[in-house]
């Protein structure tokens, strides 16, 4: 996948390129809106990560060039909280989708990736990771060849976690993702562990491995590492 990333925060910018870079996105930058006007008008992205108040324009005006320069890109917008006008304004604009500021990166790369699914492949695509395999259209999960039936947030944290894979998700990140911003985090910590125990039994049932590790202190990452 390749990624423009275009704000203006430097330092936001470098810990979102650091990120992703790990796994495999190919990220481009722009600190300015002439900036990341120069490299839309002259190269080809998969999708744009879009901040709106860039310091000399408004993010939404190289929404507008974009949709007409390169209809098929995908777009992200990640502006401040409270910028309501902003997110309903890009949305109508043709933005995939909206992040408030402060997020998680692993959530930045869950919803690039759910873009990038429904763009290139039509919401058509089996993740895999060893012996699972999920039908991202259907919705299926199968080890092997057993199907696991999961219940709605087993399977957005599966999905979370196989998207995320080797990188360590924090309980706090987990519980937003499937929660979303409103979440009471200390309940959630709990159903964060209540999910994580239910989704490993299921999959340990059908006989695939463990690959959820406990990060003490940090959270969970999904690898087959031992
Ligand atoms: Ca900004």
């Amino acid at each position: 996948m390749k990624l423009l990333i275009v704000e203006d925060e430097k330092a936001l910018s470098d810990n979102i390129r650091a990120y992703l870079s790990r796994g495999d996105v190919v990220c481009e930058t722009a600190f300015n809106f002439e900036e990341a006007q120069d490299k839309l008008l002259s190269f080809d992205y998969d999708i744009v990560l879009l901040d709106i108040m860039l310091p000399d324009g408004n993010g939404l005006n190289l929404l507008r060039l974009l949709k007409r320069l390169q209809p098929e890109t995908g777009v992200l917008i990640i502006s401040a909280k409270n910028a309501l006008d902003d997110k309903v304004q890009g949305l109508e604009l043709g933005a995939d989708d909206y992040l408030t500021k402060p997020f998680h990166l692993p959530e930045l790369n869950a919803r690039l990736n759910a873009i990038f699914r429904r763009r290139k492949f039509q919401g058509h695509k089996i993740l895999e990771f060893h012996e699972i395999k999920i039908n991202t259209d259907t919705h299926d999960v199968f080890v092997g060849e057993a199907s696991l039936v999961l219940t709605v947030k087993e399977y957005e944290l599966l999905l979370f976690f196989v998207t995320n894979k080797n990188r360590v998700l924090t309980k706090q990140a987990i519980a937003e993702h499937l929660w979303g911003d409103n979440v009471d985090l200390l309940d959630s910590f709990d159903f964060v562990y209540q999910h994580i125990k239910n989704l490993r039994k299921k999959i340990s049932a059908e006989g695939g491995a463990d690959y959820i590790k406990t990060i003490y202190g940090l959270g969970y990452k999904f690898s087959s590492d031992q």
